[in-house]
Order: structure tokens, then sequence, then C-alpha cells
């Protein structure tokens, strides 16, 4: 979660925004076979799935906004969250990867 290498927790795990490193600067961790393919994109679908829809429901009930404003408020939430998450989120992809398919990562 810390976006950090799987093995060392201390190089870095991302060059860009989204692009993992081909190696962990810190440990030499090989990172260029790793594959969260659309994992993040899932795990997030479902999380913002339900932390987001049930709120939205409640106050379309509750106050009498207009659906543009629905439309605005609740785009910006769910843009802001998937932008704030997806990082964190393929991090965390890649170390239950390295943690559980290791042998893809690490040839010995
Ligand atoms: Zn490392």
């Amino acid at each position: 979660m810390r976006c950090a290498c799987p093995r060392c927790g201390k190089g870095p795990l991302f060059a860009g925004f989204l692009d993992v490193r081909d190696a962990c600067p810190a440990c030499g961790l090989d990172l260029r076979r790793h594959d969260s393919g659309d994992g993040p994109a899932v795990f997030l679908i479902f999380l913002l799935g339900f932390v987001v829809v049930p709120p939205a429901l409640l106050i379309s009930l509750r106050v009498d906004w207009p659906l543009w404003l629905h439309a605005i408020v609740w785009s910006v939430v769910i843009l802001g969250a998937t932008v704030g998450l997806i990082r964190p989120v393929k991090a965390l992809t890649v170390a239950i990867q390295y943690r559980y398919r290791r042998s893809e990562l690490e040839p010995s």
C-alpha cells in the first residue's frame, strides 16, 4: 500500500504514475514480469461500488438535488477516489502476486 517494492519495502515501485519499474533500485528485484492486469480496476469497481452507491442513494432519497448536481458530485467523488486509490491498489496486486506467485517474479 506504500507503493514500494514487495520484497524490501524500500525501493519505489512506480517509475511514473502507474508504470511499474523494471527492477527495484534498492534490492534489484526484477519487476518486469509482474502482471496485475485488470486486477486494480476490478478491485476499485467493487470497492467504490460498495462505498459510494449507498450514500448516493441515501442522499438522493433525503435531499432533492437536481439530476445534474448528482451527476457532477458523484462523478467528482468517483473520479477522485479512483485516481487517489489506483496506485496503492496496483501496488497491492503486485505485492499479492509476489507473495503468492513468487516463482513468476523471482525464478530460482
Ligand atoms: Zn526491493
